[in-house]
């Protein structure tokens, strides 16, 4: 994107890992997905094989996808230096995240290590780039807990609206098992003053209580549905109820869709969904439900509108008073 005027308002850009661009040239969007993840809770699913990667982007590409967005924080295999090749490649774009998981999925040493300035990792990461590759991320991942929220999501999360109001960049949340957004959005938006409309509340299909996802789509924050066909999940068949209740109360621009692959056995190069079932059979349900005007906005113009920022045009410098303590 071309640099705004001196002293105008900036457009709001989309972080991808081949750089800024306009939200309107980001096209059909997998709004929360994974090309590389690791974690000890998965073991030997490990995405981490830039081949299949490749494979499935090219299967989501030939689905007609555009853009996926990889919601991997930091210390989980993201594979930020194989991203800008595959994303060149493939011809889809692709988003990095920042953020870090629950305490689970990484050793006592490296939460050790990273707690003390965890917003100034994040903004690093948003701003300058990940790990010395220079690619940046854009957006920030954090966790709630079931139904509530542990200390390490505290502190994360508190980190996060620092990284945030810094930045700009749209925080997304792993609802754990789709629970928890009144208290995510208690402390993200009442407590650090996020505004609602920088967060995205992930895995609500998980959790199909329709009152939870109306009050949290008033509020203001996107409303991710994401991974269908979880074998352990079986919401699937809620989905178009929950996206009719919300469509029908207004809150159509705050619904994004994704496929969320989290281990190698569900890619679709391995004989599972992955990314282009969003848009095969998961699309053609939903648009059997909703119509397919409505269904495309969601793959569209809602994650161009969710991911795009106003990013700062220097670098980030104020760690004076006023920043949300991360204690
Ligand atoms: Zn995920």
């Amino acid at each position: 994107m071309s640099p705004s005027p001196a002293g105008g308002p900036a457009a709001p850009a989309i972080r991808t890992v081949l750089g800024d661009i306009s939200p309107a040239d980001l096209g059909i969007c997998d709004a929360h997905d994974h090309l590389f993840l690791r974690s000890p809770q998965l073991p030997g699913q490990e995405l981490d094989d830039a081949g299949a990667a490749a494979a499935e982007l090219s299967a989501f590409r030939a689905a007609g996808g555009a853009a996926v967005i990889q919601w991997t924080p930091y210390g989980m295999g993201r594979g930020a230096a194989e991203l800008p090749r595959l994303a060149r490649e493939s011809g889809v774009r692709i988003v990095a995240a920042t953020g870090l998981h629950q305490a689970a999925h990484y050793t006592p040493e490296v939460l050790e290590r990273v707690r003390a300035d965890l917003a100034g990792l994040f903004v690093s990461e948003l701003t300058e780039g990940i790990g010395g590759t220079g690619i940046r991320a854009g957006m920030i991942k954090v966790a709630g807990g079931f139904h509530g929220l542990d200390r390490h999501a505290r502190h994360t999360m508190a980190a996060a609206a620092e990284a945030q109001r810094a930045t700009g960049a749209v925080i997304g949340v792993h609802l754990e098992l789709g629970t928890g957004a009144p208290d995510v959005l208690d402390l993200l938006c009442g407590e650090w003053g996020v505004p609602p409309d920088r967060v995205i509340l992930g895995h609500l299909n998980r959790s199909p209580d329709l009152v939870v996802h109306r009050k949290a789509a008033e509020a203001g924050a996107y409303l991710a549905f994401d991974g269908p066909s979880r074998a352990h999940h079986a919401t699937d068949w809620r989905l178009p109820d929950a996206l009719a209740a919300l469509a029908d109360a207004g809150h159509g621009e705050r619904i994004l869709l994704g496929g969320d692959t989290t281990t190698a056995g569900a890619r679709s190069v391995n004989g599972g969904p992955g990314m282009p079932h969003l848009l095969g059979r998961h699309r053609e349900r939903l648009e059997l439900a909703l119509g397919a005007g409505l269904v495309t906005r969601f793959l569209t113009a809602n994650p161009a509108r969710a991911f795009g920022a106003d990013w700062p045009r220097a670098p980030y410098t104020d760690r004076g008073p006023g920043r949300a303590p991360t204690a």
